[in-house]
């Protein structure tokens, strides 16, 4: 039989995936532990109202006995994720960015689960992909539907779960997304200068070309494009460091 974990609270304050879990759960109880698990990642960071402890735990894949909390988690988990057929790994985002779903593999088998799920987005991510929690698993689904704020988000992520869970027959038939999906290759990191602001007209998948003024530092200098990118899951306060990251559309 097909054996699908559902990951929760990689990130520990995104609490999306809390409702969708208790939901699945009252939906299905028959399937759980007879072909679907629920998994919470990061149990400490959820207690403590935070994303991580010491590290993110979504970049520090595979882990390390010896290291800090997150890396020693990591290392625990490594082997719970491979034993299993299929991860799916829930996420939110205060990004303005939705509807993504993020593979780090781009084998036959994850593309033709892509095909049947018709997810409005898809990212490949190819920035550091051994780093993650979905790289571990034989075939991994990391769903960012939306914002923690948004009902829409626990809502889409359901869906989601759901097509995986028909077309492994656990549920009866379930309807995909029905999107014409659009896939994108992220390839970079943007670095966000300390206290610099992205422009207000920047959003998500819509390009960037090089030479645009798409930011301004604390002192209010412009900070140009050095090369042409869709900016993904981009916004002034996501991440300490970057706005978010630079993709292209895949073509295959
Ligand atoms: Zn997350």
């Amino acid at each position: 039989m097909v054996k699908i974990l559902l990951n929760i609270l990689t990130h520990g304050d995104e609490l999306a995936g809390v409702k969708v879990a208790d939901i699945i759960r009252a939906r299905y109880p028959e399937i759980i532990g007879h072909g679907l698990d629920i998994q919470i990642a990061n149990e400490r960071a959820f207690r403590s109202k935070k994303r991580y402890i010491d590290k993110d735990l979504n970049r520090v894949f595979p882990g390390n006995p010896a290291g800090c909390y997150e890396e020693i988690r990591a290392n625990e988990l490594k082997p719970i994720i491979s034993s299993y057929d299929l991860v799916i790994d829930i996420h939110s985002t205060e990004s303005g960015s939705s509807d993504i779903v993020i593979v780090t593999k781009f084998d036959l088998n994850t593309k033709e689960i892509l095909r049947a799920l018709s997810s409005k987005y898809v990212l490949f991510m190819n920035i550091q992909p051994d780093r993650s929690l979905i790289s571990c698993a034989r075939v991994g689904l990391a769903f960012e539907m939306g914002s923690d704020k948004d009902e829409s988000t626990v809502t889409n992520t359901i869906k989601g779960i759901e097509l995986l869970l028909s077309q492994n027959d656990l549920i009866g038939h379930k309807e995909s997304f029905g999107f014409e999906t659009k896939y994108f290759d992220v390839f970079g990191q943007v670095g966000k200068p300390f206290g610099s602001r992205l422009e207000s007209d920047i959003k998500n998948f819509v390009p960037i070309p090089k030479g645009q003024m798409f930011a301004r530092t604390a002192d209010g200098s412009p900070i140009f494009a050095e090369f042409d990118f869709y900016p993904v899951i981009f916004g002034s306060d996501n991440y300490e460091t970057i706005f978010g990251f630079a993709a292209r559309p895949l073509t295959f």
